[in-house]
Formats: structure tokens, sequence, C-alpha cells
């Protein structure tokens, strides 16, 4: 096979070299846009401004140390994602957990590595915490205490995120209403310190007066309640929702603005809370743009005169690129890795191996000519890609996963093999009918 000289390079690593080292489908990441992004928006930001990584976002261990070693402390929502961000490298001080429906396995966790703040859902959960901490073995000093902030569900309404939060019933946080009548059970907590609020507002918010007006509206809700409340406020977590732009015809968000804004509400703010520590947590901004997806075509057909290519990796991967909530399919930016200087020949309609007519990354796209081999690459794809996706659909597993540091590609998860995928599951033989013992573990051929 002929491969034209000129593909796609990251960092100068040719990705036709990675495709063929690690195979396809497979995830990119560039190091040095995850870099430029965060220094980028860590220079705009007050510095006073502490930064989170949402992990929920790309909770790849190394994506994670790599955020963290430019400074990113960590919002963590599993155990799982929990024990990613320590191994990471995160200290327990600089990690916030936070979700609905904790387990009692995750609260006490948070309560043995003993992390920066738990961030609680509900008042019944900030008072099992109490009950847990009341448990924990005393110190001797009676100064320990759990650090737990409230998650509010604001009374005002946000604005601009496609996940509207705010002024509606919602399963997340306690209704502003609610906080507001708090203040005797909070009083009567002995071991637990309710430290701070939190609001989150929305995710992929494109337009910066959106963002500001979130988080001047959070600060406001925050600096209200806490008087109400006769509450120390030490921390205050504001959220984000900064969002990547995907499809036509939106555009990037203006961070320039969008920290103009914000430092003007924290500077407000501070007047009269000087020391409070103020967080924004941010998943998809920090890691969205250094992604893609790299499928590898397998067919190029016409079929009733549209074209298609068919790709080795579809939506089990990117279930983000259907599209869904629109009514008409609205396309990632995708373009040919293997001819990237080539001028678009016609449209084709690129699909995966799926075994559903759903499995459509890109509909009508104008590339230049594809091949049989062609490596092409769906952008801006480093947040919410595999770990949002159906990996397990048709059993094809998760894919590899590479991050380019320093001119250098270092595979920082390897593709799920055929044994990874059936290890977890047992054999039962129906022919045999009588009850047995499960073996510890049973080799499955
Ligand atoms: C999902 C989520 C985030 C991350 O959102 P992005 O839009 O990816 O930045 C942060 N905080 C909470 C509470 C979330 O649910």
């Amino acid at each position: 096979m002929t491969e034209p000289a000129n593909g796609h390079t990251v960092q100068g690593v040719p990705v036709a070299e990675l495709a063929d080292r690690y195979g396809t489908p497979l995830y990119l990441y560039d190091g040095a846009i995850i870099r430029a992004t965060y220094r980028r928006l860590r220079d705009l930001l007050d510095p006073s401004v502490e930064i989170y990584y949402s992990l929920k976002a790309n909770p790849n261990i190394s994506v994670c140390a790599l955020l963290h070693s430019l400074g990113a402390g960590a919002e963590v929502s599993s155990l799982a994602e929990l024990v990613t961000a320590r191994r990471a490298g995160v200290p327990a001080r600089d990690i916030i957990f936070l979700g609905p429906g904790k387990s009692a396995a995750e609260l006490a966790a948070c309560l043995e590595h003993d992390i920066g703040a738990i961030v609680c859902e509900s008042l019944d959960e900030v008072a099992t915490v109490e009950a847990m901490a009341a448990a924990l073995p005393d110190t001797g000093s009676g100064s320990r205490y759990v650090r737990v902030v409230l998650r509010v569900n604001p009374a005002f309404v946000t604005k601009g995120s496609r996940l509207a939060m705010g002024g509606k019933p919602r399963q997340f946080g306690i209704d502003q209403e609610l906080v507001a009548e708090a203040g005797p059970t909070l009083k009567a907590l002995r071991h637990v310190r309710v430290v701070g609020l939190h609001a989150y507002m929305g995710t992929r918010i494109l337009d910066a007066a959106d963002i500001v007006h979130n988080t001047r509206g959070v600060l406001t809700a925050a600096a209200e309640l806490a008087a109400a409340l006769d509450l120390p406020l030490d921390l205050v977590d504001v959220g984000g929702g900064f969002g990547v732009p995907y499809f036509d015809k939106e555009s990037d968000l203006d961070v320039e603005t969008v920290a103009e804004g914000f430092n003007a509400a924290v500077a407000r703010f501070r007047v009269d809370h000087p020391q409070t520590r103020v967080i924004t947590e941010l998943g998809r901004y920090l890691i969205g743009w250094a992604g893609t997806y790299v499928v590898r075509a397998r067919q190029v057909k016409a079929s009733r005169g549209e074209w298609f290519v068919v790709a080795d990796g579809g939506t089990n991967h990117h279930m983000a690129a259907v599209g869904i909530g629109s009514f008409v399919k609205r396309n990632f930016p995708i373009r040919s890795l293997t001819r990237p200087a080539e001028p678009p020949v016609r449209q084709y309609t690129v699909t995966g191996p799926l075994c559903t007519p759903n499995d459509v990354i890109g509909k009508q796209v104008a590339l230049p000519e594809v091949r049989p081999g062609d490596l092409i690459g769906v952008e801006r794809s480093g947040a919410y890609g595999p770990s949002a996706s159906p990996v397990l659909f048709l059993s094809h597993g998760h894919p590899a996963e590479v991050l380019v540091l320093d001119g250098v590609a270092h595979l920082v998860r390897r593709a799920d093999t055929v044994d990874d995928l059936l290890r977890p599951q047992r054999l039962v033989d129906p022919a045999v009918p009588v009850a047995t013992p499960a073996p510890a573990a049973s080799p499955i051929p």
C-alpha cells in the first residue's frame, strides 16, 4: 500500500506511526494542548481562584497526573476516581468528592483519606457523614472534624447550559430555601464542619456572559446563605461548565471575557470575604481540545448515491458524536489524518462497526478521497469519550489511549483484550444439573 508521506503529526510524531504501533481505534491526547489550555486559563484567572479538574470528563490516570502537575486539584465522583486521583499524585487535601447517592464505601474512603471536602448533596447525607465521623477513632486533641461542603440547588435561574440547573426541582444538591433553614441542624453537628458551599450550573456553556452571570449568582447566593446561617465561609465552589464548540455555527468560548467578568465577581465577593477560597471545577474545557479519536477506514462504499466510510471504531467509543439532543445530526470536526493537505472531494458518512444504523460518527462530512486503511480523526474529543460511551456494546471494549508529552508518545491505556472482557464472566454449564460451588475463577476458553 502506498502511504502518503505527509500525514498528520502530533508534536512531530506521525499519527500513522502511532496507529501502527498501538492499533486503532485509538484516543490520542496532545499533552502540549492540555498544558497550553490550562496555562492560558491560569494566566487569565485571578491567581487566588483554584482550578480543580473534574475526572468525570476523562478519568485516565496520566491525564489526571498531567493536570495535577500543572497545579489542578481533583474533583471526583466515585471511589475509582478518588483512587485514580490519589495514585496520580494528587494530595488528599486537594481532592473534593461530589455526586448524588454516594455509597457507604465511598464516604468511608473520603474519611480515611481525609480529603479536602465531601460535597454533600442532601442534609441526610450530612447526617450520615456526621455519624461516620463520630465513629472515627478520636485523635485525643478533639480537633478532628470532617470538612463538608453543601451543594446548593440555587434559586436563581442558570443561563446558557444545555443541562440547565438552578431554580428547578433536581436530584442534585439541597434547595437553597432548605439550606437557608438548616442553621440549627448544622449548628448541632459535632464531628462535621460545614466549610463552604458549592453550586454547579450546567455544562458546555459557550457564552462568556452566561458563565459570568452564573459565577456572580453562585457567589451572591453563597454570601447570603453564609450570613443567614452564620457560617464561616472557608470555601465556595462556583462550578464552571466552560464549553468547547463541536458543531457548525458554534463559536469558541471567549475565555478572556469570561475571566474579566469572573475576576470582577470574585473581587466584589472578596470585599466581604477576603479569606474565602474560591474554586472552579472544570472537565471538558481542560481536556476536550486536546483529544482526537483516531479510526481506520475498513471499507469505503457507495449505497444508493451516498458514500460511506465504514471504520473500525464508532459511537461505541464516542457516543457524543451521535449528536443527541438535536433534531438534525450535527458533526464533530472530522478530518483525514492520512491526507490532511488534500482538498475535499466528496461527502462521506463515517460509520463504525456496530450493527445499528445509529452508529454514525459523522454524517455527510466533506473529506479528501478516503481509501481503505486511511486514518480519520474526530477532533476536540478529549472529554466524555470512551468513559461516556457504550464501550461494551458488541463487546468491542475500551480503545487504547495515547498521550504525547514533549514529543514522546506514551500508551496510557491499552485496548481491552478479549480476555479482559470475558474474565469477569462465569460460565455455567447447562449440562450439569447439580448445584456446585462456584470455583474462584472459571477460565473461559
Ligand atoms: C460534570 C460536572 C463537572 C464537569 O463539567 P464540565 O462541563 O465537563 O466542565 C463539574 N461539576 C459537576 C458537579 C459536574 O456534574
